[in-house]
């Protein structure tokens, strides 16, 4: 693979300099990292090899990568685990990644009957079901209901302060990922029911609801946030109860991306774009793209937003160009979370044997991007030979279409 010759010849490169392990690789012996965190000739004195492992592309980076770049990758698994009974949750937010300036993203686990208590926040809340089924519920601002049902694949959007709640079905609950459009957004200080109602006087609450002062004896003291129950009532029970009176929003705030069919399918794989012109309720666009083994994310960027992803399976590495002469490589694998700042080019290469499957989302309603591919296909094939000395006839043989994944 191109990835290996790259790294390869990176080392090449530094054994040219150590006379030691140079003698070594002439005397033909493999040196490599070790599984125990031992010295090797390469890199002398303890090493975290677990971590080296997960990460070639940092142990010996392509040649082409250069300079400080800031950091663009973070994992879930680095992240606190707040862990309560009926679940799990962990985020990845500018704290975490101080580059992720207009996005920041949740990892959270229900378990069957598990709540996500009924809240609210002020950005936009876009989420992806990664395993399981659950149950959602929103009111809108005419007073409208949505209840509703997910399962793996699909997606939701709860506008900014609209109240929500999710809770894990059967059989086994459900894990899902959120991304909100604020770096800054924090999961653990969200408006909740609970805590509203625990700091507001109960003579309020009773004036409020005409109702006596006792009915509010048993709020809880703290926050649920997370928390085990019995499972909900009949879904079309629940839709009926929540909409007596002011009706039901239609569907709005779900898309069942689990049914839809790829915007694209390639050789390299297949994207499937929900943004507004497929569901009018986002403003916050991704695309879902599933690479083959040694399939190709084309060369491009977004000119209009900066982009938040998340690996959900598979491995691949990632090279973004931050002008400057810098650019730099990570590998990411299930878990991950990678971010590029706006109009940065970068490509995604399944390293894998298996197929990878990642999310690129943006705070913005609509999907956009340029294609290195597009760009020179549609530039004078002189100029760009002038600049590239490629020859003009590699520029006419480019796809005169957007590629998005290759092998087309
Ligand atoms: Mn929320
Ligand atoms: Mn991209």
């Amino acid at each position: 693979m191109s990835e290996d010759h790259s790294r390869l010849s990176t080392r090449r490169k530094f054994l040219g300099v150590s006379g030691a392990a140079l003698a070594a690789a002439a005397m033909g012996q493999q040196v490599r990292s070790d599984d125990h965190g031992q010295p090797n000739e390469e890199q002398p004195g303890e090493n975290n090899t677990a971590l080296d492992a997960e990460n070639p592309s940092s142990v010996w980076s392509p040649e082409t990568d250069n300079g400080t770049v800031e950091p663009f990758k973070y994992s879930f698994a680095l992240a606190h685990k707040r862990i309560e009974n009926g679940g799990w949750t962990r985020q990845v937010t500018e704290r975490e990644l101080p580059i992720s300036k207009t996005m920041a993203g949740v990892e959270m686990r229900l378990v069957s009957g598990g709540v996500r208590e009924l809240h609210w926040h002020t950005s936009a809340e876009w989420a992806y079901m990664i395993y399981g089924n659950a149950r959602i519920t929103a009111v809108d601002t005419a007073g409208r209901s949505f209840v509703n049902d997910v399962t793996k694949g699909d997606l939701w959007l709860f506008p900014g302060g609209i109240p929500h709640s999710i809770q894990g079905l059967g059989p086994d609950g459900c894990k899902f990922l959120l991304v909100f459009n604020d770096g800054s957004f924090n999961e653990f200080e969200t408006f909740l029911l609970t805590d509203w109602f625990k700091h507001t006087p109960k003579e309020v609450l009773a004036k409020n609801f005409g109702v006596p002062e006792s009915t509010f004896d048993n709020v809880p003291k703290r926050e649920l946030f997370i928390f085990a129950t019995d499972l909900p009532r009949p879904l079309a029970e629940e839709q009926k109860a929540a909409a007596e009176g002011t009706s039901a929003i239609d569907g709005e705030y779900v898309f069942k991306a689990s049914t839809m069919a790829p915007t694209k399918v390639r050789a390299g794989g297949e994207v499937r774009i929900v943004d507004k012109k497929a569901f009018p309720a986002t403003d916050i666009a991704a695309a879902i793209v599933r690479l083959t083994p040694g399939g190709l994310r084309e060369l491009h960027w977004h000119p209009h937003a900066d982009e938040w992803q998340y690996y959900v399976s598979g491995k691949g590495r990632m090279t973004v160009f931050q002008a400057g002469g810098k650019a730099r490589t990570f590998d990411f694998q299930g878990g991950d979370v990678g971010y590029i700042k706006m109009s940065r080019p970068h490509y995604i290469e399944n390293t894998g044997i298996e197929d990878l499957l990642f999310l690129e989302v943006f705070p913005t309603g609509t999907y956009q991007d340029i294609s290195a591919g597009e760009w020179l296909a549609h530039t004078p094939a002189r100029l760009v030979d002038q600049h590239l000395k490629t020859g003009e006839e590699f520029v006419e043989k480019i796809n005169k279409k957007e590629a998005i994944l290759t092998p087309v």
